[in-house]
């Protein structure tokens, strides 16, 4: 109070001289005096630092303020390329599963797997109290989503390769060509199924092909194998089994000669010579006899020449060869 007062002229009683004294032009109440005001100062200055630091943005809060909205923007551009990558990445993933899987008869992989579980993991909530919050939760959702799509992709098509390189070694390895050279057909002697037998004259189930040609023609390996047997057959004559693996097996019957350094366990060739034609055996004139097994049952040779024939000629052997009703054998 005595601060605010000072305009009035301040006394004091002096005892010795019995008189009031002025004491406000003394060099101690000026001391006093200012002290006080400057304390005052103080404390109203510091008062008015708090405000303003409290409610108005310094310079770098500024700063920080909009480095958070380019931030944010930033944010916002990156979710859209982000919608761009996924959007290729799942036609990607329509390719893959609805055509090479199918080519190569894999199964198709579920989406879930190929997605994962990211809208439903809790692992994005700790971005939930953030301002810019549901932008970088949703950001790291897709930048997390296509990590797993590519991942799940790039394993597809590991399983992919993998597969084509065994269905490649697997049509090396499916008869595929006839036994002879057959360019016109006119060799075609005898096909699959009953046919009047050369010698009884009875109804026999034929269980391959001839082919008649003189003797000495060459006879090709019609897929890659491994010879099983190679020598006299009872019936056969001279005769060669070739193990193809994949279940299949072909026959060649009736040879005259073997092809010099061939024996059982010898690593053959599609296309390879492996013997000439001949007569040996039960035979009625120089030709081939072949068969086809699958699984230990014979099937109908005309349907494995497909790398040989045209559509044309396969249906013009189907008439050559059904018409012959005597075979030999
Ligand atoms: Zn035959």
């Amino acid at each position: 109070m005595a601060l605010f007062s000072s305009e009035n002229p301040h006394y004091k009683y002096n005892r010795k001289t019995l008189k009031y004294e002025r004491i406000d032009n003394t060099v101690g109440y000026h001391i006093r005096k200012f002290l006080k005001v400057a304390a005052l100062g103080i404390v109203l200055g510091f008062g008015t630092f708090i405000l303003l630091i409290t409610f108005i943005p310094s310079p770098s809060q500024k700063k920080l303020a909009e480095e958070n909205d380019r931030i944010n923007s930033q944010y916002q551009l990156l979710t859209k390329q982000l919608d761009d990558a996924l959007e290729v990445m799942t036609l990607i993933q329509e390719r893959d599963d609805n055509f090479y899987r199918v080519m190569l008869q894999a199964d198709s992989i579920p989406t879930a797997l190929r997605t994962g579980n990211i809208k439903n993991s809790t692992r994005y909530d700790q971005w939930d109290n953030l301002r810019t919050g549901t932008i970088v939760k949703e950001t790291t959702q897709k930048m997390d989503l296509l990590n797993r799509m590519l991942y799940t992709q790039s394993r597809s098509f590991d399983e992919l390769v993998e597969l084509s390189k065994e269905h490649e070694d697997r049509l090396l390895h499916i008869p595929a060509i006839q036994p002879v050279s057959n360019k016109d057909l006119k060799r075609t002697a005898s096909g699959y199924g009953r046919r009047i037998d050369p010698i009884y004259k009875t109804v026999r189930f034929h269980k391959g092909m001839d082919f008649s040609a003189p003797t000495g023609t060459d006879i090709f390996a019609t897929a890659d194998g491994t010879i099983t047997s190679i020598g006299w057959k009872q019936g056969y004559g001279n005769c060669i089994v070739i193990n193809h693996g994949y279940d299949y097996e072909t026959l060649y019957a009736h040879i005259h000669k073997f092809k010099e350094g061939l024996r059982r366990g010898s690593k053959v060739s599609r296309g390879d010579v492996i013997a000439s034609v001949g007569n040996t055996g039960k035979s009625t004139g120089p030709h081939l006899h072949y068969e086809v097994k699958y699984k230990g049952v014979h099937q109908n040779p005309q349907n494995y020449y497909f790398l040989d024939l045209t559509p044309e000629e396969y249906d013009e052997m189907i008439r050559i060869s059904s018409n012959s009703s005597q075979t030999f054998d």
